[in-house]
């Protein structure tokens, strides 16, 4: 069948795929370039999870809402365990699913295939092994971080454990960050992800192995490296030159812990909702997503704030509460946030360079320090 206007997407990640997905079944034509072989190809079959508390609205009745069906590992995980330093491990209960579990990368099951499975059957065309960076004309961008504010350094295994969701707040193990460990049916993802001293990432990874090891009996089998990083930042616009930038390529994750799943597929909504509708995408995404962004950025800047004392406070009200609830009061804008969104932004422009970095003509994503200095 051939069609008049066709609508170009670069990049086939959960915020892509989306778009195209919506947009084809209001009957447009989509043709989505992937410079990989398959999806997912950056991810390494770990477990992630879409988070469940930045809105009262459950992710899987938003993922219906907008056509996405779940023909993808969807494992709601209600209670978990958390550590902070000198305390004792605190579990924590929730009322309603605390976050989803999904699998992420190139095989079946997982999120990247599922979706990818269900624009193909739409007949959205995708284009493997095309890598776009220039293209004349209107076109969606959904190509993923671009640059580290937040590295992660993981394993994935098979395992004997029981299903169990473990996080960890600690800065000896994940500076500003946390660490994780999600079981599922024999199959594990561990890693630790890291605000800070991101070339130290190997040493912090062995920090979390021998954590974990002590602390509960892991058993580890078929055992592959991952690693990772997410982007953050927010523009006032996300169409420039014709394009309309959604997922992390628009800066849109979660500043806080980088759940940025939820805001891709989101984005990728409101991009195709903003062609079929011919609407400001501009607009639609600063109503629905920005305010929920600059909250993520103000809770990063208390975060950092906080230090292990923080940390066992937090962890002690997530076990007293209902912490699905207690992160989605957090998750969302008040008056007093917001008094400190100014403080925030200057905080999170001042720590886009690594000043420590000192190699000439670094261009890598690690440190962004540009032409002038890098990593060795
Ligand atoms: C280790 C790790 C753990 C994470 N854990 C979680 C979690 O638990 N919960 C959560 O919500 N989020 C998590 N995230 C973040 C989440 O994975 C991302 O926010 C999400 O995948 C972003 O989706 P996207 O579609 O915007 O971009 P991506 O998923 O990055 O997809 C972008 C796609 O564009 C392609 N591409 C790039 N450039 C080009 C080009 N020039 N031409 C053609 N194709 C191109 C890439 O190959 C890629 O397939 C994690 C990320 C990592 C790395």
């Amino acid at each position: 069948m051939m069609y008049k206007n066709t609508v170009n997407i670069i990049g086939a990640g959960p915020a892509s795929l989306v778009a195209a997905i919506v947009l084809r079944k209001h009957g447009l034509a989509v043709k989505v370039f992937e410079m990989s072989p398959d999806v997912g190809y950056r991810l390494s079959g770990d477990f992630q999870g879409v988070e469940n508390w930045s809105s009262e609205r459950d992710v899987t009745e938003l993922l219906g809402e907008i056509g996405i069906r779940i023909n993808f590992l969807w494992m709601p995980y209600y209670e978990g365990t958390v550590y902070a330093p000198e305390m004792k491990p605190v579990e924590v209960k929730s009322g309603r699913p605390i976050f989803y579990l999904v699998r992420r990368g190139s095989m079946p099951g997982t999120l990247d295939w599922g979706l990818k499975e269900q624009a193909l059957s739409l007949g959205v065309e995708i284009i493997f092994n095309h890598r776009l960076d220039n293209l004349e004309g209107k076109a969606i961008v959904g190509t993923g971080p671009k640059g580290a504010d937040a590295v992660a350094v993981g394993i994935t295994f098979n395992t004997k454990m029981q299903d169990k969701a473990v996080v960890v707040l600690d800065d000896n193990i994940a500076p500003k960050g946390y660490a994780y460990l999600l079981v599922k049916q024999g199959y594990a993802t561990m890693a630790t992800v890291l605000y800070r001293e991101f070339k130290k990432a190997d040493d912090y990874f062995e920090k979390m192995l021998n954590f974990f090891k002590e602390k509960m009996d892991v058993d580890i089998k078929n055992r592959k490296k991952f690693g990772g990083y997410g982007n953050f930042f927010i523009r006032d616009k996300q169409t420039r030159n014709e394009k309309i930038y959604i997922g992390e390529a628009a800066g849109f994750q979660d500043c806080l812990w980088g759940f940025g799943m939820r805001y891709s597929m989101l984005s990728g909504y409101i991009a195709a909702k903003s062609f079929i509708e011919d609407s400001d995408y501009d607009v639609l995404w600063q109503r629905e997503l920005r305010p929920m962004l600059e909250t993520s950025l103000i809770n990063r800047y208390l975060f950092e704030r906080i230090g292990h004392t923080g940390y066992r406070y937090m962890i002690k009200c997530f076990g007293k509460g209902d912490p699905a609830k207690i992160l989605k009061k957090h998750y969302n804008p008040s008056f007093l946030k917001n008094i400190l969104l100014p403080l925030a932004k200057r905080r999170y422009e001042s720590r886009v360079q690594d000043l420590s970095c000192s190699r000439e003509d670094c261009t890598c994503v690690w440190c962004r320090c540009g032409t002038k200095k890098v990593c060795p």
